[in-house]
């Protein structure tokens, strides 16, 4: 049992923090008792130091499941920064020698990123069970629900993993799940009775607004102004990179802001420029795609304008996570016209029977109008021998989902009353506003009257030049 000083003094000594944020000491103290936890904090909260921190105080591996190599590398690249060389990524990239090397020598690091893919592998299994796996870490806990939109079948493997390895003690993660997702969370990992940490998704300095049009073209008016009067930092989410980067462009003609455009189209190099010159002020606006924000940990960005419907409201609600972690206020907005939803049901709907995928993939082809993730779905299903009836049983229940998940994300844009009550009533929270501040039915002629601090430019001694980044963390990597 570790004292609340040693406790302190390793967040002091190791992360330069004098005080925990709500939620991080009650989830290191059950952690370090043994006790498996499920901790639900918002963004920004400071998840990574639930596990980071009882690092330096238990002896053993600390693995961190995670669902997306981005995600793991940003944690990876973290962990170097602070001067924590003990890491390493198991991933698909890491093959042959190298691979069986890291395997032998897994003892010698102290946190082992990986996927829950790598977990099925028996080589893998059995290099971790020679270890002590101290903590189990499983991030973005929400992926092994079927209620939740980010379902990931590959999740559903870790409840035998966890017991392969001797069910070590655990840490369920995620921002957001509603009440319903979180029973199914713990009832997929076989954990009913794991202690819980749960904290509103509420943040009250962002204001919520949702703007309505008739027509595409006047939303681009409606953008303009927008971002006239709130200079930045600010990101805009788009549905596609084609307009994304259409609309960097037209911007940064139409103002005198500094725009770019980020997302998977985008040449790496030149997305880890925009990046850095986006955290130095260098650049106020970026029009991105789902892709950016993950690990951008840039804390007075000042507003988040989505041009198009995300697919539901956790993804809102995790996006518009990433205005004003500097505890300012900051303004969340989100532009609609009429039919925005037809977009966002063919981003998001195969139109092929599954049926027929079933075909083209025992047949090894698929044709070109599949989605690669609804592609790997069914591959994923196929190998771990569902029978084709439980996966078109459980296409046919996704594709409900999913349209309903569209519903509850359009009904939040029509709401007359307050949406910050419509928002935390989805997630299961009582609300006791609404004031002023919470959204746009509060204050009628909000963007005339919301007032938004002006971020200061960093310092020109601070800046740290995208090209030194790069070298810094290419000399990290190569040690
Ligand atoms: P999350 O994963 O919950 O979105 P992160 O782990 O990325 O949050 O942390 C967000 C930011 O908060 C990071 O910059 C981190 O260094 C900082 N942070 C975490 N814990 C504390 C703390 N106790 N005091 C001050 N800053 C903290």
């Amino acid at each position: 049992m570790k004292n609340k000083q040693e406790i302190l003094d390793v967040l002091q000594s190791h992360f330069g923090f004098d005080d925990f944020r709500p939620g991080q000491e009650e989830t290191i103290n059950a952690l370090l008792e043994g006790k498996d936890t499920l901790s639900i904090l918002p963004t920004g909260a400071g998840k990574s130091l639930l596990y980071q921190l009882p690092a330096y105080l238990l002896s053993g591996t600390i693995l961190i499941v995670s669902p997306l190599i981005s995600l793991m590398q940003d944690q990876v690249d973290r962990l170097h920064r602070q001067g924590e060389k003990r890491v390493i990524m198991l991933s698909g990239q890491l093959v042959g020698k190298e691979r069986a090397s890291v395997l032998r020598n897994l003892k010698s690091f102290k946190f082992v990123f990986t996927s829950p893919e790598m977990l099925d592998n028996q080589q893998v299994l059995t290099a971790l069970k020679k270890n002590k796996v101290a903590l189990m870490v499983i991030d973005e806990a929400h992926c092994i629900s079927q209620w939740g939109p980010d379902f990931r079948p590959e999740y559903l493997l870790l409840k035998e993993v966890r017991q392969q390895l001797g069910s070590p003690t655990t840490l369920l993660l995620t921002a957001t799940a509603t009440p319903r997702i979180r029973q199914d969370i713990l009832k997929k990992m076989g954990m009913a009775t794991a202690y819980q940490v749960i904290k509103s998704v509420d943040r009250p300095n962002i204001f919520l607004a949702g703007q309505s049009v008739a027509t595409q073209k006047e939303k681009d008016g409606e953008l303009l102004k927008l971002i006239q009067k709130f200079t930045g930092p600010g990101i805009i989410y788009f549905a596609s990179r084609k307009l994304a980067s259409q609309m960097a462009e037209w911007l940064e003609n139409q103002t005198d802001l500094n725009v770019a455009a980020y997302h998977a189209g985008v040449a790496p190099i030149e997305r880890f420029r925009i990046q850095n010159q986006f955290m130095n002020n260098e650049l106020q606006v970026i029009c991105a795609t789902s892709a950016f924000g993950m690990g951008i940990d840039k804390n007075d960005i000042r507003y988040v304008i989505h041009y198009h419907l995300p697919s539901n409201l956790e993804n809102y609600l995790q996006e518009i996570g990433r205005a004003g972690r500097d505890g300012k206020q900051s303004l969340a907005v989100l532009l609609y016209a009429n039919g925005d939803e037809m977009i966002q049901r063919q981003l998001t709907s195969v139109d092929v029977p599954p049926v027929t995928i079933l075909e083209q993939i025992k047949n090894g082809k698929l044709s070109a109008n599949i989605l690669g993730e609804q592609a790997s779905l069914f591959e994923f299903y196929l190998e771990h021998s569902f029978t084709p009836q439980q996966i078109i049983a459980m296409f046919e229940r996704r594709k409900i989902q999913t349209e309903k998940e569209l519903q509850e994300m359009v009904a939040y844009i029509k709401e007359d009353g307050c949406k910050r009550k419509y928002l935390l009533t989805y997630f299961g929270e009582q609300f006791d506003g609404p004031n002023e501040f919470c959204c746009d039915n509060e204050l009628s002629n909000w963007s005339t009257k919301l007032v938004l601090p002006i971020s200061q430019p960093i310092p020109e001694n601070n800046k740290m030049g995208w090209e030194n980044r790069l070298k810094a963390l290419l000399n990290i990597t190569e040690n």
